[in-house]
């Protein structure tokens, strides 16, 4: 048993004020209790951005150079916990452990990495002639991050926060907090002053509504779904704060005429499966040539069909459960609304996989004969349902691709690259990955539409924590005034 009864503030783990509030965390894959964690409150979030407040006084001066010795140390930690940190992953969202020490641990220490990396070549001051442009650190941060991607969202947020002089102030999902806790452990064993980092797990209505609404905080950086970043938005409106935004998707995965199936299929498996389809980019709609519809379908199923569904802790497992009990009646309540609306269920469907009575667990479903206007294929599931559109033309195809509210990821596959390219010019996402290619981590990650605003990682990255200031000295004059008074 996992328990939580302190959150991090001001350098030091502290009772929650919030008195009362305890968290029960359950194990995705056999609803058995894990763990307890104490959630904190408005009170909590306020004592926390006042360290930080105080902590931004000295911090917002230090040097570049001794921040980014400050993130060694932390890279340093990080991989002392690797392997606990996986471990956590699994435990409260039911990742499998594979994954957990492939890509959940990896990923978020790349975007540490990154961050120091852009960092040590990032221009805080210049010169343009005699007018000096200054970058300075924007404030206190307030990060809100989701339970999908937990390390890599705490971790790269805080990374940037950190590399800009910004002291941070992180609200991590209530879903995902033993990671959490262990980044707030890697953070303090690495030496980071007290008030720069700090962690208040608690209830998004009200430890992160009391984030979003501070006075004191300068900027937010918030992922998750557009419901909540809405929310947010307007709780940060009248303090006029940045607010930045990485939301959801429904990316489409464009196959041309001349596609080779073998690299759809291996994007599906990897995108989308792997991870249970929990994943903002994940290929969710994928657009087929009516005359290779069926070819598709048979070179899909079958591979699909043989994802081994089950414990996340066995070597073998191929596709975890979903996060939560709520999340699996939500994927159930789409299978239900894509069958309700005449799609063709062709894999997969209503109910748990054969043999797993207990857990989070759905089966890999594919629909077939999907309408772009249908739920299914307008809104985010965040679960293993695929919906398959079948298109006449390559315009139209491009139509059906941004024919969605969100714009955050594309996938486009064609024997002929330039032509590839061409498409991928006019679809509106924020990334697009042509034949298969890999995300690059080090590339600026955001989205269009309601998909998000502003970008995150890399220089881009930290330009979402500074301000950019203007300073001009004037030349001793004598004489009369410049301006003449009216
Ligand atoms: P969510 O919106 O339910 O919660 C995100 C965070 O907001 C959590 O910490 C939650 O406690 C907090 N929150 C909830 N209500 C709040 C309120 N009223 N005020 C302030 N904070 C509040 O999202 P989730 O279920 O944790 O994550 C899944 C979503 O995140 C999906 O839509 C997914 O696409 C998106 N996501 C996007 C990216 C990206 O980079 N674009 C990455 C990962 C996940």
């Amino acid at each position: 048993m996992r328990e939580h009864t302190e959150l991090y503030i001001d350098g030091a783990w502290r009772a929650p004020r919030h008195q009362g509030a305890v968290r029960e965390l359950t194990d995705p894959a056999s609803g058995e209790v894990t763990g307890r964690v104490a959630l904190g409150g408005a009170a909590d979030v306020d004592r926390a951005v006042a360290a930080a407040g105080r902590a931004f006084a000295s911090y917002a001066r230090t040097a570049p150079e001794e921040r980014a010795e400050l993130l060694e140390r932390v890279l340093a930690e990080l991989d002392r916990r690797a392997e606990d940190l996986a471990q956590a992953v699994t435990a409260e969202m039911g990742a499998p452990l594979a994954l957990a020490r492939g890509a959940h641990v990896p990923t978020g220490r790349f975007q540490i990495a990154t961050t120091l990396g852009a960092l040590r070549k990032h221009t805080f001051r210049e010169w343009r002639g005699d007018t000096e442009i200054r970058r300075e650190p924007l404030g206190v941060a307030g990060l809100i991050t989701p339970w999908n991607f937990p390390v890599l969202q705490v971790a790269g947020k805080a990374a940037a926060a950190l590399a800009a002089g910004c002291p941070a102030v992180v609200k991590a999902s209530e879903l995902a907090p033993y990671s959490a806790v262990l980044l707030a452990e890697v953070m303090d064993a690495a030496g980071v002053p007290a008030g720069v980092f700090n962690l208040v797990l608690g209830e998004g209505p009200e430890a992160g509504h009391a984030l979003s609404a501070h006075p004191d905080v300068g900027v937010i950086s918030f992922t998750g779904s557009v419901r909540t970043a809405r929310k947010v938005t307007v709780a940060a409106a009248p303090t006029v704060k940045r607010v930045h935004t990485e939301l959801g998707g429904k990316s489409p995965h464009l196959l041309l005429p001349d596609a080779d199936f073998a690299v759809a299929v291996r994007t599906v498996h990897d995108w989308m499966m792997s991870v249970t389809g929990q994943l903002c980019s994940a290929p969710t709609r994928t657009l087929v040539p009516r005359d290779r519809l069926e070819e598709f379908l048979e070179a899909l199923v079958p591979s699909l069909e043989a994802i081994r569904v089950g414990d996340p802790r066995s070597p073998e497992t191929g596709m975890g459960p979903l996060v939560s009990a709520a999340q699996w009646r939500t994927v159930q309540d789409y299978i239900q609304q894509g069958l309700d609306a005449g799609a063709r269920l062709v894999t997969g469907g209503p109910g748990r996989p054969e043999g797993l009575a207990a857990g989070h667990f759905a089966r890999p479903t594919v629909f077939a004969d999907v309408d772009n206007g249908m739920a299914i294929a307008r809104e985010e599931i965040f679960g293993p349902v695929l919906s398959v559109i079948a298109y006449d033309t390559v315009d139209e195809a491009v139509e059906i691709a941004n024919d969605t509210p969100y714009g955050l990821a594309a996938y486009v596959v064609g024997a002929d690259v330039d032509r590839a390219h061409q498409v991928a010019a006019r679809i509106r996402a924020g990334s697009v990955l042509i034949n298969g290619a890999d995300f690059d981590w080090t590339a600026p990650w955001g989205g269009y539409k309601q998909s998000g605003n502003g970008r995150e990682f890399g220089p881009e990255g930290l330009d979402a924590y500074l301000e950019t200031k203007v300073v001009r000295g004037a030349p001793v004059r004598t004489g009369a005034p410049r301006h003449p008074r009216t």
